[in-house]
């Protein structure tokens, strides 16, 4: 019966993880998956979601279904952090937001509303992206194409072919955007460059759906989200979906938000109910708990204000790291420049390894890096950085 099911090789970075468990190595360290390490190499529990998780403890306390949409307190939540409280846009009520399941659901609930209104639309994403950007897109059986990005030559954007290629797209070719700390390589758009990107976006009148998994890990909360309020401001129509996963540090909760931002109240009316009748035949209404930690962090103004130094504080610390690693570097391969560790953002780092440098630290080292090269910093700390710059001085040297 199920002769033609075909095999699932498994996702790659996830496979990491069932692979970094299984090794028996003292001295391994995990900075395949994109996750939050403190520095004593443990996930934390960020102390305004504890306070929030103690005001919400009741084992026995009811649960009903939420609405299709969410918490209203989960969905004001993520349209402030986005757009900025006092945002025209949001006073208007041009903005549609329904809380989802994670970034990922957040993708999947755009994509299905894209594929049914706009059918003619191809999506195109950066190269390199998230891998599962194009299967989530795919997935919703839209043609996904990519878009030139990241330069291997020079560490860069390859900006001028990316702008060349923007204008050749298709009147509603929806243009997928990382707003900051770009996933896997770190490298991101100056804000010069988000103007002019976004002026050849107006003109070819392309979707930009903005993708932003990182808010505060790159420089602040509102410098990282620039593009989303350059597009707004700009008049755009923009859907922009959020996670909760790592800066509030509520990966299992499966938290965030997808917004879509039209031109007048009305069209956002009809764009939310359309979103609403996406999630009902998908999942029918999103799960409670992490919903309501959102909520209750986000339109707390101390609970706000400490977890806005708690993610700084996550930034500061893999900048640290970020430093570190580049110092040693530099002076155990002398000769070959490491300046990328401190220009990119965010948690990944593009390190230029082979995949057969990668395949060593692998199984040489027990370090565990995605095979293009991508390192989670935040997997780094004060006990085990020394190891792994040895090992990839080691490995570079060959
Ligand atoms: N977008 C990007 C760029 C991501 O890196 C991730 C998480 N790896 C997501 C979306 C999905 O987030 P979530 O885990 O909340 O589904």
């Amino acid at each position: 019966m199920f002769e033609r099911v075909e095999f699932y090789a498994g996702d790659p970075i996830l496979g990491l993880m069932v692979e970094f468990a299984n090794d028996t190595n003292p001295n391994k360290v995990n900075l395949g998956v994109g996750v939050y390490y403190d520095e004593d190499g443990v996930l934390p529990v960020l102390e305004c979601v504890k306070t929030a998780e103690q005001r919400i403890a009741d084992p026995f306390a009811a649960r009903p279904y939420l609405p299709m949409e969410g918490l209203p307190g989960h969905r004001k939540g993520c349209q402030n952090l986005l757009f900025g409280k006092d945002a025209p846009v949001l006073q208007q009520n041009r903005v549609a937001t329904v809380a989802t399941i994670g970034g990922s659901g957040a993708l999947k609930v755009g994509a299905d509303f894209i594929s049914k209104w706009f059918p003619q639309a191809k999506c195109y994403v950066s190269d390199p992206t998230w891998g599962n950007h194009i299967a989530i897109f795919e997935g919703s059986g839209m043609e996904v194409g990519k878009y030139p990005y990241y330069d291997k030559a020079t560490g860069s954007v390859k900006f001028d072919e990316l702008i060349a290629f923007f204008k050749t797209l298709n009147k509603n070719d929806v243009v997928l955007l990382h707003p900051c700390c770009h996933n896997p390589t770190g490298v991101d758009l100056t804000q010069a460059q988000w103007d002019e990107l976004l002026q050849v976006v107006k003109e070819r009148e392309l979707i930009p759906f903005m993708d932003i998994a990182y808010q505060g890990f790159g420089e602040d909360m509102d410098s990282d989200a620039y593009a989303i309020r350059k597009a707004v401001d700009m008049g755009l129509p923009l859907f922009v979906s959020n996670s909760f996963s790592k800066n509030l540090s509520l990966y299992g909760e499966r938290v965030g938000g997808l917004s879509v931002v039209c031109p007048t109240e009305e069209e956002a009316d009809r764009v939310f109910g359309q979103l609403k009748f996406t999630v009902r035949r998908i999942y029918s209404s999103p799960p409670s708990h992490g919903g309501r930690v959102v909520d209750i962090v986000m339109n707390d103004d101390e609970l706000h204000e400490q977890w806005v130094s708690e993610v700084y504080a996550m930034r500061d610390r893999i900048k640290a790291m970020r430093l570190k690693l580049k110092s040693v570097l530099e002076s155990k391969v002398p000769g070959r420049n490491f300046d990328y560790l401190t220009t990119q953002n965010g948690m990944f780092s593009f390190t230029g390894l082979t995949p057969e440098q990668v395949e060593r630290l692998k199984t040489e080292f027990g370090i565990y890096m995605v095979s293009n090269s991508r390192m989670c910093v935040a997997g780094l700390n004060s006990s085990n950085i020394d190891y792994v710059a040895n090992a990839m001085a080691e490995v570079l040297k060959d």
